[in-house]
């Protein structure tokens, strides 16, 4: 059994983990930037080393010095977290160099995953459905608009790099395709230092839907049903909740089966996240696999019991699954709204500074997951995103009464967050009664008047 992990990220994920060791007696070394010393996650792990100054490429992303770290304070495995090093195959493989177990997939599964363009290629081998879209990287302009006319417009170009919505275009037509798909490289370029772009027939109007699933190192795999991430802005996740009030119970079914079979076909380590968009005929296409722990994955947790990050620890360290598929069942209904330190009616401009009074919910059927307390100073240099609140109840409509009485009731003074935003979305009719898509919210801002929410 692993006895000491060292905690390679920061905020509201680092204290999940420092929660979760805690419960299964294992010692905890947090790493953090000089701008996070104040940071809960630093004053409840049992050790905590700083690594560098504040901005990430000095500390978070700084993987000999948290390897320095991890042999200095003698720990026998890290948590990556999400973000920062999660995804980083050069990172795994350091770890493993130095005998320090890194929680989550072997690095060639987070190589292969990490490229969406191959990941496409893993989905078709395992006969998952994809998008039609190209036949991996297109590398220049002529053959793209070729690839993109033989597909059909609209299109989305894509980074095979991409995360977090970004290196992601869409062309309505050929005549706007050229601007796009430079927009497309530059950008992930920039973000990614790789501007490779591979294509995908743009959906007008789907659902995200995607399966949350656990391999032990046996070749176990379960899943633990859906969670539906369609409440985004600018393709960044806003809302999620389980089950998807928009898929049948046989989708459901056909989607697990086949996300399961991925997983099973690369001997998939750990917790991972296979993502699908779903269309109005609930058609379902894979569009790629997150290999690590997801923010919103204490949504799952509160649907089916399962601690998902406690389980990750326990497959690090060679334990078998100890259920089957038979065994998991979805007891309730979950939700969760992201609390982020912006401004909506400064188009939702970060806004980092000091909390002067901070009063989050409590109550029955209400998880709050944050780093945060009143008098914390919001550090400007990473995610905007400072808490989590997850409800739940014996169904959505109970949940959904219950996330908008917690909203109600979180009090955050100081700064400017998105809460009364959220809260005006849970009370949508549209919202409510189940028929958001990924365009929901764009049509939302464009029809609702802004003193609603800001
Ligand atoms: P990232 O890794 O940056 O999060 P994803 O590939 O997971 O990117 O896509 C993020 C979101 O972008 C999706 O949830 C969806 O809203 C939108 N999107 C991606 N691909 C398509 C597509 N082919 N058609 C329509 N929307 C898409």
């Amino acid at each position: 059994m692993i006895k000491k992990v060292l905690i390679a990220n920061r905020g509201e994920i680092a204290l999940r983990i420092v929660r979760a060791c805690n419960e299964l007696g294992i010692k905890t070394l947090a790493v953090y930037s000089e701008a996070d010393e104040q940071s809960l996650h630093v004053q409840l792990a049992d050790e905590a080393i700083c690594i560098g100054p504040a901005t990430s490429s000095q500390s978070y992303l700084k993987s000999d010095r948290i390897i320095a770290a991890a042999e200095i304070a003698n720990v026998d495995a890290i948590h990556p977290g999400y973000g920062f090093l999660a995804e980083n195959a050069d990172f795994a493989e350091q770890c493993a160099d130095c005998k320090i177990k890194f929680i989550g997939p072997s690095a060639d599964a987070i190589v292969n995953f990490g490229d969406k363009a191959k990941a496409r290629g893993m989905a078709t081998k395992a006969k998952v459905p994809v998008i039609p879209g190209s036949d991996g990287v297109v590398d220049n302009e002529k053959k793209a608009l070729t690839v993109a006319k033989k597909i059909g417009f609209p299109v989305i170009i894509k980074a095979v790099a991409g995360g977090g919505g970004k290196g992601m275009r869409v062309a309505h037509n050929a005549v706007a395709f050229a601007k796009e798909y430079n927009s497309a490289r530059n950008e992930a370029d920039k973000a990614f230092g790789n501007g490779a772009v591979y294509i995908e027939k743009f959906l007008e109007a789907p659902r995200h839907i995607e399966i949350q699933v656990l391999g032990d190192q046996y070749g176990n795999v379960v899943h633990l049903g859906e969670r539906d991430c369609s409440v985004q802005r600018r393709h960044q996740k806003l809302i999620e909740e389980a089950p998807s009030p928009f898929i049948s119970e046989d989708t459901r079914k056909k989607m697990g089966r086949d996300a399961v079979k991925l997983a099973k076909s690369v001997k998939y380590e750990g917790a991972g996240t296979v993502e699908f968009l779903v269309d109005d005929e609930q058609n379902y296409y894979f569009i790629e696999m997150n290999t690590r722990i997801q923010v919103e994955h204490g949504v799952t947790e509160e649907v089916t019991g399962i601690d998902l990050v406690k389980e990750q620890l326990l497959i690090a360290s060679g334990e078998k699954l100890s259920y089957e598929q038979k065994d998991i069942k979805f007891i309730r209904h979950a939700i969760e709204c992201r609390v982020c330190a912006e401004d909506p009616s400064r188009n939702f401009a970060p806004c980092p500074g000091e909390i002067s009074l901070y009063y989050p919910p409590g109550g029955h059927g209400v998880r709050i997951d944050s780093h945060v307390y009143g008098g914390y100073s919001i550090p400007p240099h990473y995610d905007s995103m400072i808490a989590k609140v997850i409800t739940y109840g014996r169904n959505r409509e109970l949940a959904l009464d219950r996330m908008d009485r917690a909203l109600k009731e979180y009090i955050i003074r100081g700064i400017a967050t998105n809460i009364s935003f959220s809260r005006t979305i849970i009370k949508d009719p549209t919202f409510r009664s189940g028929q958001a898509t990924t365009k929901y919210i764009e049509e939302f801002l464009k029809r609702a008047p802004k003193n609603l929410y800001t």
